[in-house]
């Protein structure tokens, strides 16, 4: 690459450094559409390897709880679709633009209490509503764009690619704390106990301590790491949500 190039590629990667951070709000090379169906081809192709419960009591809780969330949820809207996945697991994650999946061994591990799911069906619920997948998607692929263009064409991007290698990646930390923020806000709008978060924090805390291979991609602070705790109940105290598991302090 001669020096030239290298020196207009440095300086676009800044600038779309600045955009892409700059701008918290709009996506703006995937529309909401394209948003949408790429959440809905990672769900297919996610259903064709997992068993996805149907008409059990479990998924018409979730069905219930996520129609009551979704109907809390800030604009933009999406449509929302929550299931469980009939696997032992401890976990639950979202796709963009609507796909929600929380599995069954994490239900059992709540008991099936209706303001913890709510809690957790909020956070997942949040990473769709502010974009926290598609704006990495859209980062990655801006890169990618603005490389290809500094080298004079050259390869067609492969967003097929990367939107696989970002699904499955952790969101940051920010990313993390607003879900369990906003999530407890759907959650108390949704007419549940939006203290529950907490206990969700707790117990996940407690079960990492047991079996730190359990780290699945909803819960990834460390063992005895208190941080999203307490900023969960910061943000309850702030907006005196309180309750069942938080009555303020
Ligand atoms: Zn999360």
């Amino acid at each position: 690459m001669s020096v030239v190039r290298l020196m207009v590629l440095s300086l676009l990667l800044a600038a779309a450094g600045v955009l892409m951070s700059g701008c918290g709000g709009e996506t703006f090379l995937i529309s909401k559409n394209e948003e949408i169906n790429i959440g809905q081809q990672a769900a297919a192709d996610f259903e064709r390897e997992h068993r996805i419960e149907r008409n059990t009591q479990r998924s018409r809780l979730v069905d219930q709880i996520g129609a009551r969330i979704a109907a809390a949820a800030q604009p933009p809207s999406y449509p929302y679709k929550f299931s469980v996945v009939a696997e032992d697991v401890n976990n639950a994650f979202a796709l963009p633009g609507g796909p929600v999946y929380i599995y069954a061994g994490l239900m059992d591990e709540l008991r099936n209490d209706p303001d913890q799911i709510a809690w957790v069906l909020g956070h997942e619920a949040t990473h769709i509503s502010h974009q926290h997948a598609i704006k990495r998607i859209e980062s990655a692929m801006g890169a990618q764009l603005l490389i290809e263009i500094a080298l004079g064409g050259g390869s067609s991007g492969d967003i097929a690619g990367i939107v696989a290698s970002l699904a499955l990646q952790n969101y940051s930390r920010d990313n993390e704390y607003e879900s369990d923020r906003v999530g407890a806000r759907y959650s108390a709008g949704a007419g549940y106990d939006p203290t529950a978060g907490l206990l969700v924090l707790q117990k996940f805390r407690e079960l990492q301590g047991r079996d730190p291979s359990d780290l699945e991609i909803m819960f990834h602070s460390h063992p005895g790491n208190t941080d999203r705790e307490n900023s969960l109940r910061q943000y309850l105290n702030a907006n005196r949500l309180y309750g069942q598991h938080y009555r303020g302090g």
